[in-house]
């Protein structure tokens, strides 16, 4: 039997594959990528079109409506025939396009959020999809990214890979390059093997890509596949229980409206059938939940373009709900834009003009060595924070390049924000010793140093001298500089490629300190400040300094100027027991120095006090308190892998923000869903309503073909449109709705009570009036043409109410009373829909209705009017008492 990839050399694995360790040729890729297809996971395929049409017609009332239908057309009622067949054929039309369009807008979100890989082919290193890998490929790795494919690893250090997603194991796995005798194996045992889908979550690594796609580990898992992320939300769920429970009560009322519809007129069985049949078609809001679901689908393209993307749908609901908001400061609140600024050197401070310099300088050699950015011809890349230190010795005109080559790297111990250090081992120029070079947090150095290079002299490290470097850290801090301390060592131990930070990083020899400063972003201030005054607080967590920290937060106003009790360390947070924090952590806005592991208890005490927390991440580390926050967001320019897969929500633009942004557009979806909500229901409460009574008091009824169509034309064209409603002025100065609204919150529901009686009354009213002051004298035509006065009454109620909808408090007498061009369209529509068939007379037959005289149609505008007028004085009368 053929040997197993982690049996393999190196040199056989590579050999096997066809490939080198300077990478594939692009020729080869290009052969490969149609040989072997793309790096993807297949999951379900999406129905076509047709099976989507059909699908529309899988619902029982529709069925019944249809034999119902067909029934009508044997017993010779050609006209209420062809409209049940016009509506059901309608229905599913518009069915079919808002699932293709919520389907669309799904889709155009997960294109956005594909994933990239870093690569070498033909000897350069290149950024490429990871949908585009193909066996052979050579892949470089670091902390926080997500194997792309399934690797047999070349080189290692320091690797350490979280396999939970295939093995269940949460503890990440060491992982080397050394060949594995044993042929079977557990997957978990190949250590030299790197499955996709798992995480790096420490160290870097090069590997080949031995599978991908299906082929992968994963993908022969394929239940795993289908496991959909949690599409619904807990509003969706919240409406689509109460859907049934409204269909059950329709369904009730229907088959009452039909007992006592023949016990009390001389309508025909069938007759009966048909419309208490239509009445619980029309009335039944079985389209709910795809309202719900394409407001927030739409509301998610609109977060797009605004640089918000949604990984998942439910992050649009709570973004509208937030009321805290946790930020990482570098990046975030600020530009990310590195420059060094002051230099301290032999315990004395100077600014970047006055320090001269030369590659001899130990602080330069450590500047420029102990860093991981590379200059490439795009010019420099990697941590805005390494990149800044070379740049100043290029802007000190020092051959960088040159340093690089003569103390040449053997190893490092990558940075990672618990240790909040970075080192790396190189040469000596003409020795055989090696050397460490280390930079990083302050305190953390110092307390690894015990002795310090003053003026080209090691002595020891008094403590005197800590004092004074301490201080000096502090005037660099409160003037919002990031400071960076530098330290070397002679390195004695066996050079192997993976050193441990315990036996390495100690008995340094102090260099010195840099502050650089990192500019604010210019539009977070204000962003802050739109989100105070609409209800939500920013708290600044970071892992930089406890005074670098205040200085920021005090300038971008999320703590007042003299306010030190709003400032925590993560030190501090240790010190306090769980129940105590929870208790006054509504005091702190500020957490500086803290690790990720403080994120998730961060996060967790505000929750405890009810609080909805949004919180955003960028390290590996910090995937935990993502996914415990209610809305993690990540980072869509430094973020890893993953922590952007651990996120709801990544920001394109890191920007703070753009987090404000996408909460002014949760709060609009959601709004804009409670209007939608209230008009439909408002209005098929007014359709059931006046048909119980009509039937109750013995009245004439409406017909199937009125109700069916009163209720496509005005329902449908309007509800939608609700849903694109711009913004109300005032979205962003209500407090947040809180964890426990619903769509029904906020006096929705009442109003839908009375809106709905209201519209019943009016109808039947005007119905009344028609009966009791006949325009006519011929029996026959008193009750057609009150029923065609009640149907038109009832249609313009619903179009004018679709007016009183786009604000659910405030009065739409603006200048916003025309500003959604979906809605004034869909109003158009609609009315000709619904008009037409009065006012045109070939329709009249098939509807049942009558031509109007003038007169008639007065009464009609009057009653219809009544509806926007109420509805409007009620609104004003509430907010006069809500003052
Ligand atoms: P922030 O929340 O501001 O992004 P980090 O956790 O990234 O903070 O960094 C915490 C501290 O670690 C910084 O104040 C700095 O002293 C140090 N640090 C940051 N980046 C590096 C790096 N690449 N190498 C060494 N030390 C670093
Ligand atoms: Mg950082």
């Amino acid at each position: 039997m053929a040997k197993k990839y982690h049996q393999l050399t190196v040199k056989e694995a590579l050999a096997v594959l066809a490939s080198t360790s300077s990478g594939l040729t692009p020729i080869e890729v290009n052969k490969r990528l149609t040989k072997f297809g793309s790096n993807t996971l297949n999951t379900q395929k999406n129905a076509s079109l047709l099976e989507k049409f059909f699908n529309q017609f899988k619902n029982l009332m529709i069925i019944i409506l249809l034999i119902a239908a067909i029934i009508a057309l044997f017993a010779g009622d050609l006209s209420d025939a062809i409209i049940i067949f016009l509506v059901v054929i309608l229905n599913a039309v518009f069915g079919v396009f808002q699932e293709a369009k919520a389907e669309n807008a799904i889709n155009a979100l997960k294109k956005m959020t594909t994933t990239t890989s870093r690569v070498k082919r033909a000897g350069k290193i290149m950024i490429i999809k990871s949908a585009d890998l193909v066996p052979g490929d050579i892949v470089l790795l670091e902390a926080g990214e997500i194997i792309p494919a399934d690797l047999r690893l070349l080189k290692t250090n320091n690797l350490k890979i979280e396999e939970a997603a295939l093995t269940g194991e949460s503890v990440p796995v060491e992982k080397s390059a050394a060949v594995l005798t044993a042929s079977e194996l557990p997957l978990g045992d190949r250590h030299n093997l790197a499955y996709m889908n798992t995480n790096v979550t420490y160290g870097t690594a090069e590997g080949v890509v031995i599978a991908i796609g299906m082929q992968t580990e994963v993908g022969k898992i394929a239940t795993m596949l289908n496991k959909a992320e949690s599409a619904t939300t807990p509003l969706q769920k919240n409406i689509t229980h109460l859907s049934k429970l409204l269909s059950i009560l329709i369904l009730v009322i229907a088959a009452l409206v039909f007992i006592i519809g023949i016990a009390l007129h001389r309508s025909s069985v069938l007759n009966m059938l048909l419309t208490s049949i239509s009445l619980a078609v029309a009335a039944i809001p079985e389209g709910l939940p795809a309202i719900v679901t394409i407001t927030l689908a739409l509301g998610t393209q609109v977060m797009a373009k605004k640089k918000a993307l949604i990984r998942k749908l439910p992050a649009v609901e709570s973004l509208g709900a937030t009321q805290i908001i946790a930020s990482d400061k570098t990046g975030t609140l600020t530009q990310n834009k590195m420059s060094v600024e002051k230099i301290y050197r032999n315990l004395k401070l100077s600014t970047v003009a006055t320090y001269s310099t030369n590659l001899n300088d130990p602080l330069v050699q450590a500047m420029v060595l102990a860093n991981d950015s590379q200059q490439t011809e795009q010019g420099l890349s990697g941590d805005p924070t390494e990149t800044a230190l070379i740049q100043f010795a290029l802007d000190q005109n020092l051959n960088v390049a040159k340093l690089k080559q003569d103390f040449s790297r053997q190893a490092s111990i990558p940075f990672d924000s618990e240790r909040k250090l970075m080192s790396a081992v190189t040469n000596i120029p003409n020795s055989t010793k090696k050397q460490l070079f280390t930079k990083g947090a302050l305190d953390e150095l110092l307390q690894r140093s015990s002795k310090i290079l003053d003026n080209n002299q090691v002595r020891e490290l008094t403590i005197a001298d800590k004092k004074t470097i301490l201080a000096a850290n502090r005037q660099l801090a409160t003037q919002a500089l990031r400071v960076l301390a530098f330290a070397y060592a002679p390195f004695n131990q066996p050079a192997t490629t993976d050193i441990s930070s315990q036996s390495a990083e100690r008995d340094l020899i102090f260099i010195g300190m840099v502050g650089m400063i990192d500019p604010q972003r210019p539009e977070v201030k204000q962003a802050i400040a739109e989100a105070k005054s609409a209800g939500i607080r920013t708290l600044m967590i970071t892992g930089d300094h406890r005074d670098t920290a205040t200085a920021i937060a005090q300038r971008l106003e999320i703590i007042q100027p003299a306010d030190q009790a709003g400032v925590i360390t993560g030190h501090e947070l240790d010190q306090l027991p769980t129940a105590e924090l929870e208790k006054q952590i509504e005091q702190w806005s500020v957490y500086a120095r803290v690790a990720p592991e403080h994120k998730v208890k961060i996060v967790k005490a505000w929750q405890k006090k009810g609080k909805i927390v949004a919180m955003t991440g960028d390290g590996v580390n910090d995937a935990p308190a993502l996914k415990t926050a209610d809305i993690g967001v990540g980072m869509g320019i430094t973020g890893t892998e993953v922590a952007k897969n651990a996120s709801d929500i990544i920001l394109s633009d890191d920007n703070f923000a753009t987090i404000i942004a996408a909460v002014r557009e949760g709060r609009r979806v959601f709004a804009n869903i409670q209007k939608s909500l209230q008009y439909l229901l408002s209005a098929n409460l007014g359709e059931v309503l006046t048909l119980f009574l009509m039937t109750m008091l013995g009245w004439d009824i409406f017909a199937p073909a009125q109700i069916l169509w009163i209720n496509l034309v005005t329902d449908t064209f309007p509800a939608i449109a609700l849903g694109v409603e711009k913004a109300e002025a005032d979205i962003m100065k209500r407090t947040p709705r809180g964890s426990k609204a619903t769509f029904f919150s906020d006096g929705v529901m009442s109003s839908i009570l009375y809106q709905g009686l209201l519209e019943g009354g009016l109808t039947l009213g005007v119905y009344w009036l028609a009966l009791t002051f006949p325009f006519h004298h011929s029996s026959s035509l008193i009750h057609a043409d009150a029923l065609t006065m009640a149907f038109a009454t009832l249609g313009l109620i619903q179009l004018l109410h679709a007016f009183n909808s786009k604000s659910l408090h405030g009065t739409i007498f603006t200048s916003k009373l025309f500003n959604n061009r979906t809605f004034n369209w869909s109003i158009i529509l609609a009315s000709v829909l619904m008009f037409a068939t009065i006012l045109i007379p070939a329709f009249n037959d098939t509807f049942k209705v009558t031509g109007l005289a003038w007169q008639q149609w007065l009464v009609v505008l009057i009653g219809g009017s009544l509806m926007l007028v109420i509805v409007e004085l009620v609104k004003l009368i509430q907010r006069i008492l809500k003052k």
